[in-house]
């Protein structure tokens, strides 16, 4: 996996590189409060600002499957308003993906502008919000998030008796 990622334009970001999982806090929304994200990597170039999320996966990913998962960079891209704007550039968001097959394939996958793409976003954290605010916590077991989970001496999903 390491050699694919040296070997890709992933390795070779254009421009300058600004942050490197750079810890993001900021209001999406009046309404909310705010939120905390790590971002993978900010570059800049002549162009933009480019807002890169990195991924490991199984397969290789398609555009349908970016689109599915944009509303994170969607979300960091209103965090690094301020960036942006500061430099006089246009924000490019995309998500730079690595597979764990017997072949490793590293993937650049552009995410482009949608209709109502912030709206769904706000929509999603509204929701969480609201869930939050009403107590509406229950467990979710899963092997990835249990196992090093910090609230798991507390959580009904693994109580004895
Ligand atoms: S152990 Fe943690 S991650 Fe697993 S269900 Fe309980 S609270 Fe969720």
């Amino acid at each position: 996996m390491l050699e694919a990622f040296v070997g890709s334009p992933l390795a070779k970001p254009s421009g300058r590189i600004l942050a490197i999982e750079e810890t993001v806090c900021g209001t999406v929304d009046d309404d909310l409060p705010d939120v905390l994200a790590r971002v993978d990597m900010v570059h800049a170039d002549r162009d933009c600002l480019h807002v890169v999320d990195f991924k490991t996966s199984r397969s290789r990913w398609n555009e349908a499957k970016a689109a599915e998962a944009a509303e994170q960079l969607v979300l960091y891209r209103n965090l690094l308003g301020g960036m942006a704007r500061s430099l006089g550039k246009p924000v490019r968001l995309g998500f730079g993906v690595l597979t764990k097959a017997k072949n490793p394939v590293a993937q650049y996958l552009p995410v482009p502008d949608q209709a109502g793409h912030v709206e769904r976003l706000l929509g999603t954290i509204r929701q969480l919000w609201a869930a939050i605010t009403a107590g509406n916590f229950y467990p979710n077991p899963s092997p990835m998030n249990c196992s090093t989970c910090g609230y798991k001496s507390n959580c009904p999903a693994f109580s004895q008796g």
